[in-house]
C-alpha cells in the first residue's frame, strides 16, 4: 500500500489492515534509491508475503539494506533474524534492545508472557538476531537518499526507538508503539514499560512538527500527524494519562 513515493505499508496484521501475516505489525518499506530500509520486521512468520507487498507497490526488492526496529516485542522484531540472512541485510536497534535481541530472550521482550495469555501461537519462537548497529537518541541513518534520525523513547518499551527525517518533502515519523492514531498510547503491564518514562518519551515528540505519522498498528495520517502526538502530549502534560489504544 503505496503511502508516498517513497514509502509503503508492506506489512500489516491484525491490529492493522490484515496486508501480511495476522502477528505483524505494521512494516514500512523505505525506498531511497539505491537502498532501501524497513521499519521493523514483522513477526517472521511469513516475510515472504512482506516482500512480494513491497515489490507489487514497486520497489526493488534486492535494494534491502537495513532493518530498522523500533523495539524488541515479537511483532516488530520475531522477523529480523529471518530478514538477516540475507547478507546485504542489517539490523539496526536501539542500544538497550540489542543484548535482549542477540540472545532471543524471551522473558526479557516479555514474549513468555504474551504467549501465555494467547497474544501468540503456543509454538512460536522467537528467533535470536544478531544487531550489526546499536544506535542511541540522535544517531542518523542513511538510506539511500533519505536520511532518518534516532530517537531514544523508553515506553511501551525501554529500548524503544522513534524514527525521523524528511522524506519526499514530508516531515515523516514512524512512532512504533509509543503513541497511536488519535493521540492513543501503548501501554501494557510488563515490567519495563513505564510510566514516567513514557510521558517523557511523548512529551517531547508533542513538540515535534511533523507531517506524515507512521505508527506500528492502527491507522496513519499524511498531513498534520503531528496532532496525534501533540494530543497524546497534552494529556501527560495535565499529569493525566492518555487513552490506551489495546
Ligand atoms: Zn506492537
Amino acid at each position: 500500500m503505496k503511502l508516498t513515493p517513497s514509502i509503503s505499508l508492506v506489512g500489516s496484521g491484525v491490529l492493522g489492515f490484515g496486508l501480511s501475516d495476522a502477528y505483524d505489525c505494521h512494516v514500512y518499506w523505505v525506498d531511497g534509491g539505491t537502498e532501501a530500509a524497513i521499519i521493523d520486521a514483522g513477526g517472521g512468520r511469513d516475510p515472504d508475503t512482506i516482500r512480494n507487498n513491497a515489490a507489487k507497490d514497486g520497489h526493488d526488492v534486492s535494494k534491502l539494506r537495513y532493518v530498522l526496529l523500533t523495539h524488541y516485542h515479537a511483532d516488530h522484531a520475531g522477523g529480523a533474524a529471518g530478514w538477516r540472512k540475507n547478507a546485504n541485510v542489517q539490523v539496526i536497534c536501539a542500544h538497550d534492545a540489542a543484548d535482549a535481541m542477540e540472545r532471543g530472550d524471551e522473558r526479557a521482550i516479555s514474549l513468555d508472557l504474551a504467549r501465555q495469555h494467547g497474544y501468540y501461537p503456543s509454538d512460536y519462537r522467537f528467533s535470536a538476531c544478531p544487531v550489526d548497529r546499536r544506535v542511541r537518541d540522535g544517531d542518523q541513518i542513511r538510506v539511500g537518499r533519505w536520511t532518518l534520525e534516532t530517537l531514544e523513547t523508553p515506553s511501551q518499551a525501554r529500548g524503544h526507538l522513534c524514527f525521523r527525517g524528511e522524506v519526499d518533502g514530508k516531515k515523516v515519523i514512524f512512532t512504533g508503539d509509543v503513541v497511536f492514531y488519535g493521540g492513543t498510547i501503548g501501554l501494557i503491564a510488563t515490567y519495563d514499560c513505564n510510566l514516567q518514562d513514557y510521558a517523557k518519551s511523548v512529551i517531547r515528540l508533542g513538540k515535534l512538527d511533523i507531517d506524515a505519522f507512521f505508527p506500528g498498528h492502527g491507522p496513519f495520517e499524511l498531513r498534520d500527524g503531528g496532532k496525534h502526538l501533540k494530543a497524546a502530549a497534552e494529556k501527560f502534560e495535565k499529569m493525566a494519562v492518555p487513552r490506551n489504544y489495546f
